[in-house]
């Protein structure tokens, strides 16, 4: 386990302060929408390194490794061995007991809702160690008013995202830009769309394999036709050759 509880003085003072405001709930939420819409197609959405979409970016990521489930509803703090009934009971022991446990990202995820994750509303309330000191105020309630009624608005959110999107994606991993049109649909478009609750637009589907048709297609496709042609021809070869053979056995058998 490398989610090791650094002390907080090894933290920045920025990543300290994230960390103990970060909604882990509402970053749950935002994780799994992020898993299934970016991290599960690997390297085919292959991202920069210092992308905020990126798993590595997590401020929770240590938190994230210091969880194990056992079952259904047993979960196991794996720095003080403590068990909990819910993964969100375990969020308040990490939040208050091991609140600087952290793995190099920076980011909280629960501040990309309704920008860049899709966010629906999670059924546990907030968590976050300022909460748990009181040094803070749920702030559930998006700021959906706006961007839902207001075009300019939207636009604004809408281009953020797509900023967010074009600095992530690598250019050379996407020529012809499936990859950054499949993100706008599945993050910025879901993200207002669940934030104004409305339909969820339908996003193309990620093809296989690298940006459009890659060197690596082509040469494929050369390659099994090449075989398919050598195979034929070898094949119509052996029954011509076999039809001039016949005769000379035939002649041999008769000597
Ligand atoms: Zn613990």
């Amino acid at each position: 386990m490398t989610s090791g509880a650094m002390g907080p003085g090894v933290l920045d003072a920025l990543t300290l302060s994230t960390l103990e405001r970060c909604d882990r709930t509402r970053s749950a939420v935002a994780r799994g929408a992020l898993a299934d819409a970016v991290w599960r197609h690997g390297d085919r959405v292959a991202l920069r390194h210092d992308c905020v979409l990126g798993a590595g970016a997590d401020v929770l990521r240590g938190a994230q490794r210091a969880k194990r489930r056992l079952a259904t509803s047993l979960w196991r703090c794996e720095l003080c061995g403590k068990t909990f009934e819910s993964e969100h009971f375990l969020d308040k022991h990490l939040a208050r007991r091991h609140p600087a446990t952290h793995d190099g990202g920076a980011v909280c995820l629960a501040d990309l809702c309704g920008v860049v994750v899709p966010c629906p509303r999670a059924h546990d309330p907030p968590v976050s160690t300022a909460l748990l000191r009181g040094e803070q105020r749920p702030q559930y309630a998006p700021n959906s008013a706006s961007p839902c009624v207001h075009k300019r608005e939207y636009e604004t959110r809408r281009n953020t995202c797509v900023r967010v999107i074009q600095n992530c994606v690598m250019p050379n991993h996407d020529p012809d830009g499936q990859v950054r049109r499949y993100l706008e649909t599945r993050l910025c478009d879901a993200a207002l769309a669940v934030e104004c609750g409305r339909p969820v637009p339908k996003h193309e589907k990620l093809r296989s394999g690298g940006g459009g048709v890659t060197n690596a297609d082509v040469i494929m496709v050369f390659v099994i036709a090449m075989l398919a042609y050598t195979y034929f021809w070898l094949r119509r070869r052996a029954r011509r050759s076999a039809r001039y053979r016949l005769p000379t056995i035939w002649g041999k058998k008769r000597r």
